[in-house]
């Protein structure tokens, strides 16, 4: 039992890390500095910004955010097919 707990976190853990890494990519490629940690929730799951940067948040399912810039440039994306 205590055991999968310890499991759990690591992932967790594992998964935070991870979407730091891409948070700061994203965040490397637009100029911002990189965050040593991600900011309390809310925060754009895409680029890392805390709402507090970035205002509005469009709310997706599982905790998901994404701000203005990003479903801009999502959208960008997804129309040049
Ligand atoms: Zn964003």
């Amino acid at each position: 039992m205590e055991d999968e707990r310890e499991q759990a976190q690591q992932l967790v853990r594992l998964a935070q890390r991870e979407l730091l890494e891409a948070a700061n990519q994203l965040r490397a490629m637009r100029g911002y500095s990189p965050l040593s940690e991600l900011p309390a929730p809310p925060f754009c799951s895409f680029c890392g910004r805390a709402k507090s940067e970035v205002g509005a948040l469009v709310e997706g399912l599982g905790d998901a955010y994404i701000c203005r810039e990003c479903a801009d440039e999502a959208r960008h994306l997804l129309l040049k097919g």
